[in-house]
């Protein structure tokens, strides 16, 4: 008998409410003093944890609440009593329990391959295929309204050895965006700009705007429209002549395949908490590359948990090329939730050989910020 043939015997989850340093205005959403998370924990029959991390923003992928609600009511029972080793089976049975979701799946699955880590004293890098990188290039976005705050968030990041910044835009008005750009081309030279609108443009001038963005040669744009005007994007990405990514529009890679028929893109930001898991998001990654086209690892608004998922998930991707944006953990929240802070150094998300996930919450910061109804 394996040690991973034991059972789950515990399945509990925190709905948190954790505030924020800052506001930040992504395209088509607001984040102003919190956001939510639900936290869930699996307990095997020796004692081992398991943990993971839906992060839902409504705007964009649904409601904490029905992440909570998916695996409150609809997951929970396919997992507790089952064993450790069946992680693939609990996760294709999660899948047809609840459609959508894909937050509390991907908590799920961070979980169940934290838990399985654990008790073999391996990292889940390992157990998604091996490690390709020992650290991945941090992005840090520029979102907030307030752009004296943002210039002061440049040099702190720039003092702590951050290359990358991803410029949100299409949140007030062209003006602003280029005002943006052009202050840090010039004030920032050694940054790589990405530009990221978040679905905020609208259609009529979406072309211009954009042509006019891409002026300033950005390593590249991501989803400039609405997720689901592909003909639109298919129209932008002709127009411009750098590299146009698709995020909004490209959930799992059943998207990733009609993206690349509809040629709609170069290039996809690869989401734990959109694809349902990491093991879903390395498939995106996969098809995105065999199509010749490059990923890059987004995130959603998360905690240094979320944040580990997608780390280890880019760990075992060599397909993820561009970097990743796990900034909330350090430059966002008041107070992240792991006990340890989220590894980065230098500019790189440093990716952990412990056991699992290799980092876990502190209880109390989840009993804290838990949220009281
Ligand atoms: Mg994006």
């Amino acid at each position: 008998m394996s040690d991973l043939d034991q059972k789950i015997i515990a399945f509990d989850l925190w709905h948190l409410s954790l505030p924020v340093t800052s506001r930040r205005d992504h395209g088509i959403g607001t984040i102003e003093g919190a956001f939510d998370v639900i936290v869930l924990r699996l307990t095997a029959e020796d004692g081992s944890e398991g943990w993971g991390e839906a992060s839902p923003w409504a705007p964009f992928t649904g409601s904490p609440e029905a992440s909570f609600a998916a695996l409150d009511r609809y997951i929970r029972p396919h997992v507790v009593g089952q064993l450790v080793a069946g992680s693939a089976a609990i996760m294709d049975t999660a899948r047809r329990a609840v459609a959508h979701a894909t937050e509390a799946k991907a908590a799920l699955e961070s979980a169940l391959f934290d838990l399985q880590g654990r008790i073999l004293g391996a990292p889940v890098w390992a157990l998604l295929g091996g490690k390709c990188r020992n650290e991945i290039p941090l992005s840090v976005s520029i979102a907030n309204p307030d752009f004296d705050a943002d210039k002061e968030l440049m040099e702190r990041i720039a003092e702590d050895g951050v290359g990358i910044v991803k410029l949100k835009t299409g949140f007030r008005d062209q003006a602003f965006d280029l005002l943006r750009l052009e202050y840090i081309r010039k004030n920032h030279p050694k940054f790589d700009i990405r530009i990221d609108y978040n679905q905020g443009l609208h259609p009529h001038n979406a072309v211009q705007k954009v042509q006019e963005a891409a002026n300033f040669q950005p390593t590249f744009i991501e989803q400039p429209v609405a997720a689901h005007h592909f003909q639109l994007m298919k129209d932008i990405r002709a127009a411009i002549d750098v590299p146009l990514l698709a995020d909004e529009s490209v959930f799992g890679p059943e998207d990733m395949v009609r993206a690349i028929q509809e040629r709609i893109c170069d290039g996809v930001s690869v989401k734990v908490m959109k694809s349902g898991g990491m093991t879903r998001g390395q498939t995106v990654a996969r098809i995105a590359a065999a199509a010749g086209m490059s990923a890059y690892g987004g995130d959603m608004f998360e905690t240094g948990l979320a944040h580990l998922a997608g780390t280890h998930m880019i760990a075992a991707t060599p397909e993820i090329t561009l970097g990743c944006e796990f900034y909330h953990a350090r430059y966002h929240l008041t107070e992240d939730i792991l006990a340890d802070p989220f590894p980065c150094q230098g500019g790189a998300v440093q990716i952990p050989d412990g056991p699992g996930l290799g980092y876990v919450p502190d209880v109390d910061k989840l009993e804290h910020y838990k949220r009281t109804p």
